[in-house]
């Protein structure tokens, strides 16, 4: 059910007034809470999320398992066993010439913050936020997807067992609710999403000042050299690409691999996908469907295209047409001008690109959007380390793809067009936090002896802190 502009004022209204209270409450507060969604996502309500996400788009439970419970559950056990460290103040130096004082940074809360979530991961991408959002001692209002309708209503019923809706609330609906909330002046939005809709959010933000978090897409490129171990690229890039049936914002977009490796690497691609998902993948039940007609069509729309303008399938290109099914597919020879290859294809579509060098790759990526990901594999260090120096993106894997995601000492993130800000452990703490500066004056300071009025005396002092310090 839509929540309406009175609501939604309502339950941010009650979360302003509230937000001391939470951000005060002892640090065993925020554990606890924790704790109780740990205990919610593992035992509660864990049935109640495979029959949800199965019910929204097919999804198998053990990728509910591995891709959606698994990264909040892991979030939640590194930050339990951190949060103490990181909402302690913190020491810093303090120059000498301000002897008599100390300095420290106390992470604050920002405060009422809004985390906007798409369809793809619904459960792992809006939870994982929140977790950062309470580990740092904010109110939040969560915006689920509109796209998963089964498991936003069962999101909605573990927030409501275990927050109240002064701490945290859901606000369920669709592009209309997402607007009525970027008008309120929230302290800190976190988005998750497209580009596209990451400006408007943005721009929302701008009116208030308020801070954001913005996690987009792109074409994550993986490249392939012809020092790669080709088996296990194959196969790590075919897991990458076509789990959750290539909805996923760091699957690798397209593959640019060495002339050389080419005709190896599609070898080993297909007989993993027969692996992976059987002889006709349409009755597996290991792989995920299409969320919804539109993005079907989409995706079709893109492998038409592509076909009609000179591609050619080497794998898959079926769906079935009235369901949200589409064979996992590899495309060679795809012109630089389709919608494929200018678009993030967010489907279980691979195109494969071959190069001769390494300068052509690096030319080609050098104009187009930083990704969210870019992939190497190789067992050059040379190669890797002139790819490493020579792209830009927000997170990168060697000789492996998605996985750096799993990783909450690593932040996780885009870069300008793939995004602002980062995510998980530490950086997820200090993105809904405020890293509050304080210089504690515990002796006079020597600074006074400085002060006005300014003398010969005075004036050669100064003359001798700038020399000196
Ligand atoms: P989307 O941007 O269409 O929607 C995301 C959210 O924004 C939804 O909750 C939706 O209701 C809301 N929204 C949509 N249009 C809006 C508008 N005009 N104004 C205000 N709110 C609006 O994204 P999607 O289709 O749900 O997800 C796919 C995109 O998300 C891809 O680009 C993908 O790469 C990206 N993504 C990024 C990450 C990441 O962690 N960086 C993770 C998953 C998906």
């Amino acid at each position: 059910m839509e929540s309406s502009a009175q609501e939604i004022n309502r339950l941010f209204e009650l979360q302003k007034i509230n937000q001391y209270e939470v951000a005060n409450a002892p640090l065993k507060v925020r554990k606890a809470k924790l704790k109780a969604l740990l205990k919610a996502l593992t035992l509660t309500f864990r049935q109640a999320l495979r029959d949800a996400m199965y019910a929204d788009f097919k999804k198998p439970a053990a990728d509910v398992d591995l891709s959606e419970i698994f990264p909040v559950t892991s979030e939640i056990k590194h930050t339990l066993s951190h949060i103490n460290h990181w909402a302690a103040r913190q020491p810093v130096n303090t120059p000498m010439a301000f002897l008599g004082s100390t300095s420290y940074i106390q992470y604050e809360p920002k405060g009422v913050c809004l985390i906007i979530a798409p369809w793809n991961f619904p459960v792992n991408l809006l939870l994982s936020p929140l977790v950062s959002a309470i580990a740092a001692g904010n109110t939040a209002i969560l915006k689920p997807s509109e796209f998963t309708p089964h498991t936003s209503l069962v999101i909605e019923k573990i927030i409501k067992s275990i927050f109240e809706e002064k701490e945290v609330a859901v606000v369920q609906g669709a592009v209309e609710t997402s607007q009525m909330l970027l008008q309120l002046p929230f302290n800190h939005i976190f988005f998750t999403g497209s580009p596209a809709v990451g400006k408007i959010v943005m721009a929302a933000a701008a009116k208030n000042l308020a801070s954001v978090t913005l996690e987009l897409g792109g074409k994550s490129p993986t490249i392939v050299d012809e020092t790669a171990s080709i088996n296990s690229a194959a196969k790590r890039i075919v897991w990458g690409k076509f789990h959750n049936s290539g909805q996923i914002c760091i699957a690798p977009d397209y593959v640019l691999v060495h002339e050389s490796k080419k005709d190896e690497l599609i070898a080993k691609m297909k007989v993993t996908l027969k692996n992976f998902y059987g002889e006709d993948p349409s009755k597996s039940d290991s792989y995920g469907h299409i969320v919804n007609q539109k993005h079907v069509d989409r995706v079709n729309g893109y492998i038409i295209d592509s076909v009609e303008k000179g591609a050619k399938i080497v794998h898959g290109g079926k769906s079935v047409v009235t369901g949200s099914f589409i064979e996992p597919t590899l495309v060679t020879d795809v012109p630089e001008d389709t919608p494929l290859m200018q678009n993030e294809i967010f489907g279980p579509v691979l195109p494969i690109i071959t190069f001769k060098t390494l300068d052509e790759v690096v030319n080609r990526l050098s104009q187009d959007e930083k990704p969210l990901a870019l992939y190497i594999y190789s067992n050059s260090d040379r190669n890797i380390e002139f790819l490493m120096k020579n792209t830009r993106a927000g997170n990168s894997c060697i000789n492996q793809n998605d996985l750096h995601y799993y990783n909450a000492d690593l932040p996780f993130g885009g870069s300008n067009n793939s995004g602002i800000g980062k995510a998980h452990g530490f950086f997820g703490f200090q993105e809904f936090s405020n890293a509050r500066g304080v210089y504690r004056q515990h002796l006079p300071p020597a600074l006074e002896m400085l002060m006005p009025p300014y003398n010969n005396l005075k004036n050669r002092l100064i003359e001798w802190v700038v020399k000196l310090f």
